[in-house]
């Protein structure tokens, strides 16, 4: 077998280099264990960035895809099989949005909101209505679409000029978000848990101001739940706990429990305008996929998974606000449920790599934010050693404090 030195040269010769990976390698995971190729075991704090939602090795899952694998893969979009429509049944009950276009990722099915959008009004004749507001610190995807409706301007001034008519706003500020909504706009798009950006909720405040701008143009709403949607804050969305009522919302990273897999949730309104022939894709809602996603729905939905969120999130906070009050390095604690943020008043770089020096794997996000992101079925036994873990990192941490 190649050693770790041999994976990584090999790599660094032949592969794109779009990515910074620490130096570790991993083999094969075992509930919220994840195993380097030297037999090192971690526990996984992050999965897989919000995807390994039942943790790694997960047995219902694992046969069921195997299963599936033996039995049919794939036939494309021109053809029936059993799975899509129980999957977006599924969808349906959780979201309260009655369509689902099925995609292979989170960008994807931002893409595919952006144009049912402008599909909406060009159905109904209305030209021009182009135009898209989105929030500071939100996070789309890198595709030309969802990046244009990302601001952050590191991501995006390599490749623009990116699709025209998008005006950005603060989350905090109202009267912007008034100014900029108007009869030309589209779509606001919002990501009502911030997790790239730094793992901010959209105040209530600014929530209602979303609602009220909606209804004053009639300018569709399209929520990306692709990282704090289907269960990751106690809650099936987070658009449900600010009360925001999307037209249209996406999501990926957790459906398929590691299976690629993105969906974009329709209400029928919009779905309606939508004909044909007008978006596609050739994997999009295949077999694999799809059995996948059942798995996980199944074990949020029917398996008590839900609630587990809920409750091992309301611990988690706690570990965490306590671990604040005696760490003055941690300036912030945010988030909800299984889905936390850190921020301290220093880059969080030498937090990551400490963490996993000591066997744990958080991530670092908006440069002072220590990302927790764990499998919804960790325990609270668990979320203690991580943070013994966290707290025994920080406290090595070099003492002084950059300013801000
Ligand atoms: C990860 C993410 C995306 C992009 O998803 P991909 O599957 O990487 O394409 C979009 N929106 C949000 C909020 C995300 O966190």
């Amino acid at each position: 077998m190649s050693t770790a030195t041999d994976i990584q040269a090999t790599e660094a010769r032949y592969v794109l280099q779009t990515y910074k990976r620490l130096p570790v390698v991993f083999v094969r995971g075992d509930g919220r264990r994840i195993i380097d190729i030297e037999g090192r075991a971690y526990l996984d704090f992050l999965s897989g960035i919000g995807v390994s939602v039942l943790g790694h090795g997960h047995p219902a899952l694992a046969r069921a895809v195997a299963e599936q694998a033996a039995a049919l893969l794939h036939t494309s979009n021109l053809y029936f099989h059993p799975l899509q429509g129980k999957v977006a049944e599924r969808l349906s009950a959780l979201s309260g949005l009655q369509r689902t276009f099925f995609c292979n990722s989170g960008t994807e099915a931002m893409e595919a909101c952006l144009k049912f959008a402008r599909r909406y009004w060009f159905t109904q004749g209305v030209r021009g209505r182009t135009h898209y507001v989105a929030f500071e610190h939100g996070f789309s995807g890198r595709s030309m679409g969802a990046l244009s409706v990302t601001a952050n301007p590191h991501y995006r001034e390599p490749f623009e000029p990116l699709i025209p008519g998008v005006t950005f706003v603060s989350p905090t500020d109202v009267a912007g978000l008034d100014a900029a909504v108007s009869s030309s706009t589209a779509a606001i798009v919002v990501e009502p848990l911030q997790g790239e950006g730094g793992v901010r909720p959209i105040p209530p405040a600014m929530a209602a101001a979303i609602e009220r701008a909606c209804t004053r143009t009639g300018a569709l709403l399209i929520a990306d739940e692709v990282q704090c949607g289907l269960g990751r804050t106690g809650a099936p969305f987070y658009f449900q706990t600010l009360g925001l009522t999307p037209d249209l919302v996406t999501v990926g990273k957790a459906l398929g429990g590691g299976v690629p897999v993105g969906a974009a949730l329709v209400a029928e309104h919009v779905a309606a305008q939508v004909l044909p022939g007008d978006h596609g894709t050739t994997y999009g809602g295949n077999l694999l996929a799809m059995r996948a996603a059942l798995v996980v729905l199944e074990a949020l939905m029917d398996q008590g998974l839900q609630a587990h969120v809920a409750e091992t999130g309301t611990y988690f906070e706690a570990k965490l606000r306590a671990l604040a009050a005696t760490r003055p390095v941690i300036a912030d604690v945010r988030g909800a449920g299984l889905m936390r943020g850190l921020e301290l008043t220093r880059d969080a770089a030498p937090v990551v790599e400490g963490a996993l020096a000591r066997g744990l794997i958080v991530n670092r996000t908006a440069e002072r934010v220590v990302r927790m992101l764990p499998p919804y079925t960790v325990t609270t036994a668990e979320i203690d050693e991580a943070v013994a873990i966290l707290d025994a990192v920080l406290a090595g941490l070099p003492a002084e404090v950059e300013s801000r």
